[in-house]
């Protein structure tokens, strides 16, 4: 499974450099995607790097020395569409007019390249966020429209989700969120430097000392220059459809997201399970990092008491990835193989683990071989998001639907009680225990209408334009 990236952009009206700004909170977007990195300013060739921003800390100090701007954005990269090389990291420079970071995932970009005709050359390796800032240039050079008015346009083409920060050659900066915010983006001001950032998560902010001022609302286009801060709506107001895997796993539990705190509708989907599963464990505890909050909320919920019993390694170079978005199951296989059990909390004992999700199910298969290995007696494992049994086309990069252990456990009947069943024989437990629906809606906090819960479901209503069905994700 992959997910697409974490932007951010900053404006100075005092004049003052902002790079130190945007290289902090692309440090604190790194969960986002991990493949790559990139910056630009007006007047600097953009700089790109394979790997984590913080990697080398000379790349880290060089970058935040070299260019002294008032105005810059940056990008951290996991591909979703096109290929995972240097020529597809972000920000992308889109003829002499503009750089374009994205986060999200456009489905119909093949569409998108029709559009184009032969005016511009598109290499197999282009990647979608390359296609829209082309198709983007057209409108802003063959009609002469302002910007508001070429992505209005440009909006009713594309399908799928999207939050853009473009810097113009004039130095303006736009941030654009799609019309049923799909991914988060919010906008804060960074007193010291006298500066406006827009970023994917409020945690981009904080590490900077900046504050939150609200999110972007779907919808909307915010234009950042020396004349203020000036917002357009280029959509009619709908339901929004937020991703709920973000509150599960995606985003980092210290963001807020739509006035949500990530944390607590982690703690709150933790303690739904412990509602929905009256579990006689001995210990709880989480699969690390991003279930740690859920498993706490089943801790409060139940009173069965909270251990570490899984840790990662945290001193290797690769000990702190994510595993999800590593980009093959060899690597996200690695990933997991760095956790390390502790025997003592372990040994001998009835565990409740918890996890965010359980997709393809080998990273699980492999925690219950630890557990076991390392003296576990029994082993229940829940999962805070419901069972996966259909394609994301909004920016999260699930495998082919045959890959979904949910859905290789041949009931699609949306039957919990019988997949946590067949998902237990998978994974080789003796009891796997899903979230469901109204539970995972309840704990973070929003109706079912205002999030987007496709995946689970295989309702695509939620999308303005229906996504075309992708075969190859479908096939049995
Ligand atoms: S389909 Fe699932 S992963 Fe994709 S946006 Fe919707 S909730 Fe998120």
């Amino acid at each position: 499974m992959k997910e697409k990236c974490g932007i951010v952009g900053a404006y100075s009206y005092s004049g003052k450099t902002v790079m130190p700004i945007v290289m902090n909170s692309l440090k604190a977007l790194q969960h986002r995607g991990q493949e790559s990195w990139g910056v630009a300013a007006p007047d600097y060739p953009p700089y790109k790097k394979l790997g984590l921003v913080a990697e080398y800390n000379y790349d880290f100090v060089h970058v935040i020395q070299s260019i002294i701007t008032p105005v810059a954005i940056g990008h951290v990269r996991y591909s979703t569409i096109g290929t995972s090389d240097f020529r597809n990291i972000q920000p992308i420079q889109i003829g002499d007019e503009f750089l374009i970071a994205h986060n999200g995932t456009i489905t119909n970009s093949y569409e998108l390249e029709k559009a184009l005709g032969h005016e511009f050359s598109t290499p197999t390796w282009v990647s979608d966020t390359h296609l829209v800032g082309l198709r983007l240039l057209q409108f802003l050079r063959r009609n002469n429209y302002d910007w508001f008015r070429s992505f209005e346009l440009l909006s009713k083409e594309i399908v799928g989700a999207y939050c853009f920060i473009i810097l113009t050659k004039d130095g303006d900066v736009y941030a654009i969120r799609d019309d049923k915010g799909f991914r988060p983006l919010c906008i804060g001001k960074h007193k010291d430097t006298d500066s406006i950032i827009v970023a994917s998560e409020s945690c981009a902010l904080s590490i900077t000392g900046a504050v939150l001022e609200r999110d972007i609302n779907p919808g909307e286009i915010v234009k950042i220059n020396k004349d203020g801060i000036e917002s357009y709506k280029f959509s009619e107001q709908s339901n929004p459809a937020h991703c709920a895997f973000e509150y599960t796993y995606f985003a980092h539990p210290s963001s807020y997201l739509e006035g949500k705190s990530v944390y607590i509708s982690r703690k709150n989907v933790g303690k739904m399970l412990a509602k929905r599963y009256h579990i006689e464990g001995d210990i709880v505890i989480p699969v690390p990092d991003s279930a740690r909050p859920a498993a706490l909320g089943y801790y409060e919920e139940s009173g069965i008491p909270f251990e570490e019993g899984l840790l990662k390694d945290r001193y290797g170079r690769r000990g702190g990835l994510r595993s999800f978005i590593q980009p093959s199951t060899q690597k996200r296989l690695e990933i997991t193989r760095m956790i390390l059990p502790l025997i003592e909390a372990i040994r001998g004992k009835n565990i409740i683990v918890v996890d965010d999700s359980i997709v393809r199910g080998n990273s699980s298969r492999q925690i219950v071989r630890y557990l076991k290995n390392s003296g576990a007696k029994k082993i229940s494992l829940l999962s805070t998001f419901p069972p996966i049994t259909y394609a994301c086309y909004a920016g999260i990069d699930f495998p082919t639907q045959k890959e979904l252990v949910a859905y290789q456990s041949g009931d699609n009947s949306q039957n919990i009680d019988e997949i946590n069943k067949r998902v237990a024989d998978i994974v080789k437990t003796e009891f796997v225990g899903y979230n469901d629906l109204d539970g995972l809606c309840e704990g973070i906090g929003f109706p079912k209408n205002k999030l987007c819960t496709s995946c689970i479901t295989g309702d695509y209503n939620c999308f303005k334009n229906k996504p075309k069905v992708d075969k190859k994700k479908l096939e049995k």
